[in-house]
């Protein structure tokens, strides 16, 4: 409810986020706290300095702002189905995968928050030739470093609240495999779409000027939230099977 009023999500993901919170605590406490560490960090950072990165990213971006409940599903529903597991079946695997599927998804929204900001341009992950800020799949060193402070931000919050060893370092090296698989991916595979009005390249299916986009490249069906949740599922399945060697 905090967040809805502080416009943090929209109407449909207040909904979608109290349904995966309740999910998360069936599974014990410290997953809602695990859970609600990291979202209230993804959003202080999304306020900070918003208009500026607005103006940055200049309306390519597919949202912003509230975050609906398409959103919050990519984000924390492989994080809600191993809490799901655990509740069922108790095992840290259970944990190692929740953490490895939040830290991915916390070290996106860093790096995406954290390297907007920044002053450097960013370039295709791919073949990094120079891209506009904020399009899909655009890195920078700065936005890289916030991607691995957001995955250590998960980490530092499964080790507080005592989880196995091997979440907090499946959140390391799932956060930090996941940012990475999230850009590639967004690069890449996402659909990017284009505004014959504004004549510039966008991830919105309705631009913010009125008009319809047109697809450009990629696949058709695969918008932002997809990769976001493409991303969620590698960094649980690296995350917890990297962490098993350590
Ligand atoms: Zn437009």
């Amino acid at each position: 409810m905090v967040a809805r009023r502080l416009q943090s999500l929209s109407g449909s993901g207040a909904v979608a986020a109290a349904a995966i919170g309740a999910i998360a605590v069936v599974a014990g406490w410290s997953w809602g706290v695990v859970l609600i560490a990291y979202f209230v960090a993804a959003s202080v950072l999304s306020r900070f300095r918003a208009s500026e990165k607005e103006s940055r990213t200049g309306g390519r971006l597919e949202k912003g702002g509230a975050r609906d409940a398409a959103q919050v599903l990519a984000n924390g529903a492989i994080f809600a189905l191993a809490a799901i597991g655990s509740a069922t079946s108790p095992d840290p695997m259970w944990q190692a995968l929740g953490a490895g599927a939040l830290a991915a998804s916390a070290a996106d929204t860093w790096a995406t928050e954290i390297g907007t900001l920044g002053r450097a341009a960013p370039r295709s992950i791919l073949d990094w030739s120079p891209v506009a800020v904020g399009t899909s799949g655009g890195v920078t060193a700065i936005g890289f470093a916030g991607g691995v402070a957001g995955a250590a931000s998960i980490a530092l919050v499964t080790w507080l609240v005592g989880w196995s060893r091997i979440a907090t370092v499946a959140a390391l090296i799932g956060g930090v495999v996941g940012c990475v698989l999230d850009s590639a991916i967004g690069a890449s595979l996402q659909a990017r779409r284009w505004c014959a009005a504004c004549g510039m390249a966008t991830e919105q299916r309705l631009h913010g000027c009125g008009s319809p986009t047109t697809v450009t490249g990629g696949l058709r069906w695969l918008d932002n939230d997809g990769v976001n949740a493409l991303s969620t599922v590698a960094g649980a399945l690296f995350g917890a099977t990297g962490a098993r060697y350590f």
